[in-house]
């Protein structure tokens, strides 16, 4: 079978990380090493082309396209899959991805054959031999208004498949993340024994982690020809004894590069000694999820941490000259002075690179609130990127609250010695990326703020 394989572009609503980020299609290449020895893959990868996906229709003329992404994709999916279909109705359309696999209703849509919701490294294969050779129809797999029912799909099974990185080959040297450049992905586990209750990542392995075995992923890592690494397990540092047989794995097989990773603050804290001789040993950057630095709202999280262990994580990577890329929750009961208060923090902890995250209630995570506060629609796919305000704030108008949101950016991102100390840590290009990234975010901010102020204006005259 002659396959397509489409990473699809973000919608132009979607506030986008990817003007600050763009890494390689990890799920695709996993998906690309599966196919059979009778089988041709091509992954398009629809955020670095300029082409519509009609081009490379006519170009490939594939027998099967497949599609992975998140929720802010799901309407594109359904569009790639419609245009595939008005090309040629005989090819089959797949649909993939956490966000099918933890909400697979939303994908039944018209021109998706076929939506893989379990295990799609067990379960690709076995669509391909049901299309191909009429084998049994794979118990991971949705097909076109078939229901789904939790108790009859299989059990998770966490088996992984080393990803065929040539078959992004020619996208390599455009990927990248922040301020690494040509930046590898590497997965050494699935999930994340924590229970924070807005999280999405612990609902795709419901709950579960599992790591992966120590020399399989010491293995792929020795393979990468990039120096650069991410490790985008959703908690790198979730477990001592796993990071040090890791560590212990790196100096054996002499693996020298630099490491950015997910880790949670309590591990950083109460692990200065290991964070340290990961330092040693190539680790440049954690991406903490700091989430809060009110108490309260850390328990409303369910986070199971405490404003003190952020500040002292926050010392341990300082003293280690360790960056951190913090992620902070913005609550919708925040007034101007709670924002003022996370600027002073930031600032005194020298956290010098931050994501803002207005709460979002996720379809598919613990977290619900009541619908009459949602200000995105269900069906709105490329709104819930976590940077639109989702739920109404309850102390500004929604125009100021994404004011104070820009606001509080400009005021970490651009201070002169923050500038300063990227410029000689980083290179030039990657500062200059950066900005001109943070920039295109501050316009889709500004365009935010514009269009709350009309449709204030509107629900005022309604009123009136
Ligand atoms: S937010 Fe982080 S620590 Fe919490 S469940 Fe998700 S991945 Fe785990």
């Amino acid at each position: 079978m002659k396959i397509l394989m489409v990473r699809p572009q973000p919608a132009q609503q979607t506030i986008g990380l990817q003007h600050v980020m763009i890494v390689e299609p990890l799920e695709l290449e996993v998906l690309g090493a599966l196919r059979r020895a009778q089988d041709e893959v091509v992954i398009v990868d629809m955020i670095l082309e300029c082409q519509p996906l009609e081009y490379f229709l006519r170009l490939h003329r594939p027998d099967m396209i497949c599609v992975t992404g998140y929720i802010t994709n799901v309407a594109t999916m359904g569009e790639y899959c419609l245009a595939a279909k008005a090309f040629n109705s005989r090819i089959h359309t797949v649909v993939g991805g956490v966000h099918c696999e933890v909400c697979p209703d939303d994908l039944d849509l018209p021109g998706i054959d076929f939506r893989v919701v379990r295990n799609p490294v067990t379960m690709f294969p076995q669509l391909l031999d049901h299309l191909d050779l009429g084998a049994d129809a794979p118990t991971g797999v949705l097909a076109s208004g078939q229901a789904c029912i939790q108790t009859e799909l299989p059990a998770l099974d966490f088996i992984y498949a080393t990803p065929d990185r040539s078959l992004v080959a020619g996208y390599r040297k455009h990927y990248f993340y922040i301020f690494h450049d040509k930046v590898a992905l590497l997965k050494t586990s699935f999930g994340c024994p924590f229970n924070c209750n807005f999280c999405f990542c612990r609902e795709i392995t419901r709950g579960l982690y599992r790591q992966r075995p120590l020399a399989e992923t010491l293995d792929e890592l020795e393979s990468l020809p990039q120096k650069e690494i991410y490790i985008v397990d959703d908690d790198f540092l979730a477990d001592r004894r796993f990071l040090r047989a890791f560590l212990d794995g790196l100096k054996t097989r002499k693996i020298h590069k630099h490491y950015l990773i997910y880790g949670r603050a309590d591990f950083i804290a109460e692990n200065p000694d290991l964070l340290e001789q990961f330092r040693n040993q190539g680790l440049t950057t954690v991406i903490v999820g700091f989430e809060s630095f009110f108490e309260e709202e850390l328990a409303q999280y369910a986070k199971n941490s405490d404003v003190q262990t952020n500040r002292r994580a926050m010392d341990v990577l300082n003293r280690l000259d360790i960056d951190c890329f913090a992620t902070i929750i913005l609550n919708p009961d925040w007034c101007r002075q709670d924002f003022d208060r996370l600027e002073k923090e930031l600032k005194d902890l020298q956290i010098n690179f931050v994501n803002l995250q207005p709460l979002t209630p996720l379809p598919g995570t613990q977290m619900e609130v009541p619908k009459d506060t949602l200000l995105i629609a269900r069906e709105d796919y490329p709104k819930w990127d976590l940077a639109h305000l989702s739920i109404q704030p309850t102390r500004l108008s929604v125009p100021d609250y994404y004011r104070e949101i820009l606001r509080l950016y400009n005021r970490v991102l651009f201070q002169p010695r923050v500038l300063v100390r990227f410029l000689l840590k980083y290179k030039p290009k990657m500062l200059w990326k950066m900005i001109q990234g943070t920039s295109r975010v501050s316009r889709q901010y500004r365009e935010k703020i514009k269009e709350a102020e009309s449709q204030l204006d509107f629900n005022t005259r309604q009123g009136g």
